[in-house]
């Protein structure tokens, strides 16, 4: 089956076919371009994973959340927590009954950890000095990192496990920040092929390896508990870059993760 994401992903990478722009639509279709040169200007995918100032991606609200004190941040608590009473009373439930009394309060400070990640500092919370140089030149894997990120079409979970490899090219990173990585991006509102993307797009831009690999599995709520109803099913997605893009490297490395599983 296809996930309703994937194919949202596919249909935007072939562009508009509803573009009032006639001249482009007799343009032919360039096949063998790589995913990252078919999207049109503005996507993430153009601009450098890392700032300058470490933040990676930074959303709109990025620097306020970064920067505000306990009162700012308490008031944004407040502030999302009266959005949620109104939610509440929409959905017919008394919200002045007992079990109801906190959740407003609660629910906004779980979506603020929810989507820490669009504040965290990826010089200075992720990485932390933990680059390397090593003259290691073989394919370094980290499989099962449990994740937990936010659907950003229903905002309700997805979680699973995403694996990393790269092939080094004379520095290396302390594999626990691998982890903290794939957290840092799974804690925004995503869609899981960005997420994979993300993950091995930082990798490239901070080691500069010969290639990075990303694979992640994951069950999407939105998917397993509404609608279609699939208990059990798993999305898969993937993003190979450098070297991993020749068939060889690619095959290896997907052996290597099923081994002993
Ligand atoms: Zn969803």
């Amino acid at each position: 089956m296809i996930h309703s994401h994937l194919s949202n992903e596919i249909i935007a990478k072939h562009g508009n076919s509803d573009s009032s722009d006639s001249e482009q639509d007799s343009q032919p279709i360039v096949r063998n371009a790589t995913p990252l040169n078919i999207k049109p200007a503005k996507t993430y995918t153009l601009k450098a994973p890392v700032e300058a100032d470490g933040f990676s991606w930074p959303s709109i609200g990025t620097y306020k959340r970064a920067q505000e004190t306990p009162e700012e941040e308490q008031q944004r608590i407040d502030r999302i927590a009266s959005a949620v009473k109104t939610i509440l009373t929409e959905l017919g439930e008394d919200i002045a009954r007992e079990g109801l009394l906190d959740t407003p309060q609660r629910y906004a400070k779980a979506m603020l950890y929810f989507t820490k990640g669009y504040h965290t500092n990826i010089r200075d919370d992720v990485l932390k000095n933990a680059v390397f140089e090593e003259d290691h030149d073989e394919m370094v894997i980290v499989r099962d990192i449990e994740i937990y990120s936010l659907c950003e079409h229903h905002l309700v979970p997805f979680y699973g496990k995403v694996h990393i490899g790269y092939i080094p090219n004379k520095k290396v990173i302390g594999l626990s920040k691998l982890a903290r990585l794939a957290e840092m991006y799974a804690r925004r509102l995503q869609v899981q092929e960005r997420l994979s993307k993300q993950i091995a797009m930082a990798l490239q831009a901070i080691l500069k390896p010969l290639g990075v690999a990303v694979v992640i599995e994951a069950t999407h709520m939105c998917m397993v508990s509404r609608g279609i109803q699939k208990t059990g099913s798993l999305t898969q997605t993937s993003s190979m870059l450098g070297a991993f893009r020749a068939h060889k490297t690619r095959e290896e490395f997907l052996t290597l993760l099923n081994r002993n599983r």
